[in-house]
């Protein structure tokens, strides 16, 4: 399996501001963001994309989503987030390690999803 860039973050290889880390997961700030918030929940685990995920990985799958809105709600966007994940290349992923990002701080409520993240 390919190393990504996610792989050494998480690893810690590559030096990073975790606003939360776990056993499971650590979430940072994207580099490139594309709303006020914008943050990445990224699983230690290494698995590619969300079509790659098996039945073994489904608390690891759980634990993302309940990470995601312990964050939203850390960082003060619990009523009024979007949480994303692309999966392949044609659905916009450009790094081929899963990861949720968390967007928010703008408006959420007009325009279409394909429009949030490429
Ligand atoms: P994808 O398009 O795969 O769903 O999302 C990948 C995201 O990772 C993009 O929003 C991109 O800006 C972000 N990203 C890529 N490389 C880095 C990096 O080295 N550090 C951080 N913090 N974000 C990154």
């Amino acid at each position: 399996m390919t190393d990504t860039i996610f792989g050494k973050i998480t690893r810690g290889e590559i030096p990073s501001d975790f606003l939360f880390e776990d056993d499971h997961c650590v979430v940072i700030r994207d580099i490139n963001p594309q709303a006020p918030t914008h943050v990445l929940i990224i699983p230690r685990k290494p698995i590619p994309r969300l079509v790659d995920s098996d039945p073994d990985d489904q608390a690891l799958l759980g634990h993302l989503l309940l990470v995601a809105g312990r964050v939203a709600e850390d960082l003060g966007v619990g009523d009024a987030f979007r949480l994303i994940i692309n999966n392949g290349e044609g659905g916009g992923q450009t790094v081929f390690h899963l990861h949720l990002h968390i967007l928010a701080g703008r408006d959420m409520t007009e325009g279409q999803l394909s429009a949030d993240l490429n």
